[in-house]
Formats: C-alpha cells, sequence, structure tokens
C-alpha cells in the first residue's frame, strides 16, 4: 500500500463517521477502505491506482459517467461568474432556466411549480410540508397524515423517515415524525376504513419499483390503479423519484411509463447527472394556489442552498447531454443486453434466487438451492461484492440482494466487463459455502 494511501485511511479512521456504517468494523486494522481519487465514464480509480466499473453509480446518482466534459465545463463556467447566490430575495438564471425545462417534461403544464432543495430527502420533506400546509389552508386541518408503502424507503431526515416502512432502520424513531398508515399492496390499501382515510393528506410511493426493498418491482399498472384510486379519495399522489428519475428505468420518469402525473414529484439524486446536491419538488398550479393570498399562507420553508447555482448548471447540462447523445433512444438495447447477461448468469450459478431488473435497475437475489434464505450472518452479499471489487466491479448489496445500477452511458462492452466480474466473484464466494448450505 502507498504511504498516502495509509495516511488518508488512518485519517478516515481517526474522524470520520459514515453513513449506514459500523464503525467498528469499518475502524478494525484489518480492514483498508477504497480511497477513490479518480473518474471518467463508468470507471472509478482508487488511490492504489486500480480500475473499477462503478456498478452502483456511485450510491445511484451518476448518470453520465464521471468527469462528462459537458457537465464539468458547465460548472466551471458558473463557478467563474458566482458560486453560490442566495435564492431568498433572489434568482439566477439557472434555476430560473431549470425550473422551465423539469416542466417542460410533463404535457400542458400539469406540473408547473418547482421549490429547489438539497438531496432526496429535502425533496421529501417538502412535498410532506406543502401537502399539510395545503389541506390546513383549504378547510380539511384533519387531513395532516400519510399512507405509505410497507419496505418502501423516502430518506433520512425525521419526516421522510417517518414515512419508513423499513423496520430494522426506522423501528426505533417510532412515535416521532408524521402519523403513517402503512399498506403492503393496493388491495391493503383499498380496504382501510373510511374514517383512516379522513385523516390522511397524501400517499407516497417509489413508482414502478422499490429500491432500498433489495430492488422490487411493483406490478404493472398499479401506478396508474393508485392515481385513479387518489383522485377519487380526493388524497394526493406524492412520487418519489429520487431513484427511479432520469432515465433509470427506462424512460426519463417512472410515472411517464404509466402515463401518471402526480400532484407532488420528487427528484434529486440523477438531477444533476449526480454530480452535485440539488433535489426538486414539483407541484401542480392547483396545489400551488392554496400558498397566494394571506401571508401565513405562503410556504415558511428553505435552506442556506436552496437552487446552488453550480447543481442547477450541472442540472441543466445533463439535461442537454440526453439530448446530444440521445441518451434514452439508446437505452433499450442497453437494458435488453443488461437482462440477457443476468438470465446467463443465473443459468451458471444456482446460488441466484431470483433477478429483479426495472429498466437499468438490477437486483441479484442470493439464496441457497432449497430456495431458503442464508443466515444473515453469513453475509454472503457482502462477500460477493468484496470478491467483485477483486475483478474490477464495484457495487453494494442489500441484505443479500446484489445490485447493478450501472451508470446510463454504459456500452454492451463495459457492461460486460461488469457481468463477467460478478460471476467470477459468484463462483468463488459461493464456492466458498459449506457443502450443507451451498
Ligand atoms: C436515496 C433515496 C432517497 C433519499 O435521498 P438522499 O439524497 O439520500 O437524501 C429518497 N428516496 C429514494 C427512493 C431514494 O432512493
Amino acid at each position: 500500500m502507498r504511504d498516502d494511501t495509509r495516511q488518508w485511511i488512518e485519517a478516515d479512521r481517526a474522524h470520520c463517521w459514515h453513513p449506514f456504517t459500523r464503525q467498528a468494523e469499518w475502524c478494525e486494522r484489518g480492514h483498508e477502505p477504497l480511497v477513490l481519487v479518480r473518474g471518467e465514464g463508468v470507471w472509478l480509480w482508487d488511490s492504489e491506482g486500480r480500475r473499477y466499473f462503478d456498478g452502483n453509480s456511485s450510491i445511484w446518482t451518476n448518470i453520465h459517467g464521471h468527469a462528462h466534459p459537458h457537465i464539468g465545463t458547465a460548472i466551471r463556467a458558473q463557478l467563474e461568474r458566482v458560486a453560490h447566490t442566495s435564492f431568498l430575495g433572489f434568482t439566477h438564471p439557472g434555476a430560473a432556466a431549470l425550473a422551465g425545462r423539469l416542466c417542460a417534461c410533463f404535457p400542458n403544464n400539469t406540473l408547473e411549480r418547482v421549490f429547489f432543495s438539497d438531496d432526496g430527502s429535502t425533496a421529501i420533506e417538502v412535498a410532506l410540508k406543502m401537502a399539510v400546509q395545503y389541506r390546513l389552508q383549504t378547510a380539511e386541518p384533519q387531513r395532516d397524515g400519510f399512507i405509505a408503502f410497507e419496505n418502501g424507503y423516502h430518506g433520512d431526515t425525521l419526516g421522510a423517515a417517518s414515512l419508513m416502512g423499513v423496520g430494522r432502520f426506522f423501528a426505533r424513531f417510532r412515535g416521532l415524525g408524521y402519523p403513517v398508515q402503512h399498506v403492503a399492496s393496493m388491495d391493503e390499501l383499498r380496504a382501510l376504513p373510511n374514517e383512516k382515510l379522513a385523516a390522511v393528506a397524501g400517499v407516497v410511493i417509489e413508482p414502478l419499483i422499490q429500491g432500498v426493498n433489495e430492488m422490487r418491482p411493483w406490478p404493472a399498472g398499479m401506478l396508474a390503479d393508485l392515481r385513479a384510486w387518489c383522485d377519487a379519495q380526493g388524497i394526493h399522489l406524492i412520487l418519489d423519484e429520487v431513484m427511479t428519475g432520469f432515465g433509470r428505468t427506462g424512460s426519463m420518469f417512472a410515472c411517464q411509463r404509466e402515463e401518471v402525473i402526480p400532484d407532488f414529484l420528487c427528484l434529486a439524486k440523477g438531477l444533476t447527472g449526480g454530480y452535485l446536491p440539488l433535489a426538486a419538488t414539483l407541484t401542480t398550479a392547483a396545489i400551488y394556489q392554496a400558498f397566494l393570498g394571506a401571508a401565513e399562507h405562503a410556504f415558511y420553508y428553505g435552506h442556506s442552498f436552496t437552487a446552488h447555482p453550480l447543481g442547477c448548471a450541472a442540472a441543466l447540462a445533463s439535461l442537454e447531454v440526453f439530448q446530444q447523445e440521445q441518451v434514452l433512444d439508446k437505452l433499450p438495447a442497453k437494458i435488453e443486453h443488461l437482462r440477457q447477461g443476468l438470465a446467463a448468469l443465473q443459468a451458471r450459478h444456482p446460488v441466484i434466487h431470483q433477478i429483479r431488473q426495472c429498466g437499468f435497475i438490477a437486483g441479484v437475489e442470493l439464496r441457497q438451492p432449497s430456495g431458503e434464505k442464508f443466515p444473515p450472518a453469513a453475509r454472503l452479499g457482502e462477500a460477493v461484492c468484496l470478491a467483485a471489487r477483486a475483478h474490477g466491479l464495484l457495487t453494494r448489496p442489500i441484505l443479500d440482494t446484489v445490485v447493478l445500477l450501472p451508470p446510463l452511458c454504459a456500452t454492451p462492452g463495459e457492461l460486460d466487463h461488469a457481468l463477467a466480474a460478478l460471476d467470477a466473484a459468484l463462483g468463488r464466494a459461493a464456492g466458498n459455502f459449506p457443502k450443507s448450505q451451498a
């Protein structure tokens, strides 16, 4: 190991605290975290000069690859003009242009207003607060709660986290945050009694596929059914497209696949191509109207870096790349290539229980050939991802589901590199299992 690598790791061990991480293990002497120092296209390099395919798109954010010249140039040009100015009391060209571009993705101004913030969690916070305040200002103050789906994930700030259907993350904080009713399906939703529905402002869902729930797609047509149900009930539909937005599912937004227009649309991760933290909550003219008029009807909410100019420049450039490189037109063939590659893997490895894919989002669930799950303590998903590293693929598991969520720019050849690495890793990790289990 190089001296500077060792110094960076020691400095990290001394003072950093990582997200969703068992710090005691992280800081163990035997654990040598990768220090990532450079990226280009789908590739990342560590401080030892080793190259990896970014199979998790840098935690689901990257769209057009790293160091894309068009996005880099746009950020640098903005930086030379000014890095940051306040969106409270002022506006700037990037935000004005970007809001228009985002609304233009939907027909006839159906989504007319854009409220900017910083992250997926804050995009959700904005939607929740707007939805509740809207009811206060339209004579339905009793509607102050939400419906969310079991095993859903909507972020980690308290309001967003109170929607959380993932028990292992949020159970200890239950009772804080918004009143939330959890359902598992449309059938359970339809079975809710009227007195419960009367207290609901909105339904929140990850459209087409739940991410943190081990990449689990919803049944086809479910989103359109949910839209119809919300309309019939007078309940707002809040779509969390933080993961699915910007081409991930094969169209620009997941909701477009079922021709659904939500009342609130939450965007973050891929908005800037994954280069900078920026989020947007889009909503309708009908909701916006309720915030006009009396002074106390304004939306008193914002962050220091709302509509950050560098983020807006990156986001506009990313949308331009979608056009220039015809990203969406090229996707179907690549999605099919990924599908066939994963099917070939499944045919070779009995340890693959199920492959779940929606566009350029894939989960490879590992189980014992009997269909039983592996004991959680075996941490097979982690072992496979660690083994894949040695073959030049970086990704993360969710429990025993290995995630493959490549940047949209990945070519068939690059996808083959990632698939070959996973193939080798599965051979190695599964081979290490005691015969009684594997
Ligand atoms: C990542 C994610 C969030 C949270 O976004 P952050 O930027 O991490 O706050 C919310 N919803 C979904 C579906 C996500 O994938």
